[in-house]
């Protein structure tokens, strides 16, 4: 059986065979985007080039790149745990033409890794394409063989979280071109349509690579102008191909989420590896310590808020495992045997990994427990609904993030208000303010107040530089 290691390898030697030059990762903080969260696919270290603004040696790239989809435009936090194909942290490969090749190379070479290189069956696989590109559709009728049923057009997305959309653009305005991309079908006892049908939000026909045909330039106005040089820019999920080429459904199933699942049934003294909330830990230490890796901390916003709240969540889940004692950080020790030689970044910082998740996990375990009983007690009380103060209740005294709390209540089929729970931080804030008012005759900033109340419990963190900021 080829492991996650060997497909990776697979991937580049391919590329590499056909002239393109291999590139390394590059971290999850993106180095040219302020605007952006987190890398959350290969073409983000290639923005520039694909603008004009930088010049590489070379006109073919391939890599692996780590992405993070939580927080910010992508969000697939709330997937995991519920489909088989999403996680926070999962790995892209990607392959590139910088005004090189275009859609026939590019289709004709997915179409030979899959076949023939891993040796996919032709029947399981389908294609999608933009609605109006009609050269991608000739490619794959005419020149790949696939029968024209097998090739569904699909439209621009409306907004449907998701729904197909085989139109990629980079902003409102620049690059941006038609997709087609791969799916497999995993046999009739998934649940789920083809892609573009009303149950496509399915795991019987998964997506496993995406190829971006970037071939217009868009002005403010909306007009498209064709670029002079189109380029070529792809990405397919390695933990959902790896699924594939393993013979198994879904993504926890593979090799290295096996391993990482059982170290954290062993630590959790857990028998049934098939349990969800291993699965939610096996996929957040991946995020949590890739994060920690490229250098974000827990802290109380930004980037270092979303870092807290995956770890929270892990740790909410060893919780409901009767975990009582700090456990997650010693995954890191499997996570570093697993991925440790494809990112070195990894096991140079495993000790500052280990020593901040462990620092996070004593942080939490002073009220996680607390925490959990209240919720329990207002979720027996409540029909449908946790009331927006018990929400806030739990966030400002026990260190719940809102989305925990959410996530929480889903789970029992409820729900939070949050129009409550923005009331009641608003109702806090000011009374913060106030109280600097009347007390010093010296008007204090509310965050500062809010951070000194005896109440506040997400407050200094040690750990990280801007720990003292309320969440905005
Ligand atoms: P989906 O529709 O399944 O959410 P996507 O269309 O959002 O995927 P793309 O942005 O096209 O994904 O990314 C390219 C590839 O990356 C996908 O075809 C898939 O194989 C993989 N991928 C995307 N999101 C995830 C995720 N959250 N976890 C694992 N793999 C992912
Ligand atoms: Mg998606
Ligand atoms: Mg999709
Ligand atoms: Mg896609």
């Amino acid at each position: 059986m080829k492991t996650t290691a060997d497909i990776r390898h697979d991937f580049l030697e391919f590329f590499a065979e056909r002239g393109h030059t291999i590139v390394p990762s590059a971290p999850l903080v993106p180095g040219n985007d302020p605007t952006l969260l987190f890398t959350n696919s290969g073409m983000v270290q290639f923005k520039d080039v694909f603008l004009g603004a930088e010049k590489r040696s070379y006109v073919r790239a391939a890599d692996v790149q780590r992405c993070l989809r939580a927080g910010g435009k992508h969000n697939d936090l709330d997937s995991v745990g519920y489909t088989a194909r999403h996680h926070t942290f999962f790995e892209m490969l990607g392959n590139w033409s910088f005004g090189d090749y275009f859609k026939e190379d590019a289709i004709k070479w997915a179409w030979q890794l899959l076949t023939e290189t891993w040796k996919l069956r032709k029947e399981r696989l389908l294609a999608t394409v933009y609605h109006t590109d009609d050269e991608s559709f000739a490619i794959w009728r005419d020149v790949i063989g696939l029968s024209e049923d097998r090739i569904i057009r699909i439209g621009d997305n409306k907004g449907a979280p998701f729904a197909s959309d085989n139109f990629w653009q980079m902003a409102d305005t620049g690059p941006c071109g038609p997709c087609t991309e791969i799916f497999y079908d995993h046999g009739e006892k998934y649940a789920g349509g083809p892609p573009g049908s009303p149950d496509e939000d399915g795991d019987r026909y998964i997506e496993i690579w995406n190829n971006v045909f970037m071939q217009f330039d868009r002005a403010a106005d909306g007009t498209l102008t064709p670029l002079p040089a189109p380029c070529v820019d792809t990405g397919m999920g390695l933990e959902r191909i790896t699924a594939i080429l393993q013979g198994v459904h879904s993504n926890y199933e593979i090799d290295l989420f096996q391993a990482l699942i059982k170290h954290a049934a062993e630590l959790t003294g857990t028998a049934d590896l098939d349990n969800k909330s291993l699965r939610v830990i096996a996929d957040h230490i991946r995020a949590s310590s890739f994060l920690i890796a490229d250098g974000v901390l827990p802290s109380n916003e930004g980037r270092g808020y979303v870092l807290r709240r995956i770890i929270r969540r892990a740790l909410r889940h060893g919780w409901m495992l009767g975990v009582r004692q700090p456990f997650f950080y010693k995954l890191v020790s499997t996570l570093d045997a697993l991925m440790g030689d494809a990112y070195p970044i990894l096991r140079d910082s495993r000790a500052t990994v280990e020593r901040a998740l462990k620092a996070e996990e004593e942080r939490f375990a002073e009220t996680l427990d607390s925490g959990m009983r209240i919720f329990n007690d207002v979720a027996d009380r409540a029909k449908d609904t946790i009331p927006g103060a018990d929400a806030f209740r739990l966030y400002d005294t026990y260190g719940f993030p809102l989305d925990l709390t959410q996530d929480m209540a889903r789970e029992r089929g409820m729900s939070v208000d949050t129009v409550g729970f923005d009331a009641a931080m608003q109702q806090q804030k000011e009374t913060a303010r106030a109280a600097g008012k009347f007390g010093g005759g010296l008007a204090l900033p509310a965050e500062l107040i809010a951070q000194l109340a005896p109440t506040q419990f997400l407050g200094y963190d040690e750990l990280a530089s801007d720990g003292l900021k309320i969440i905005a």
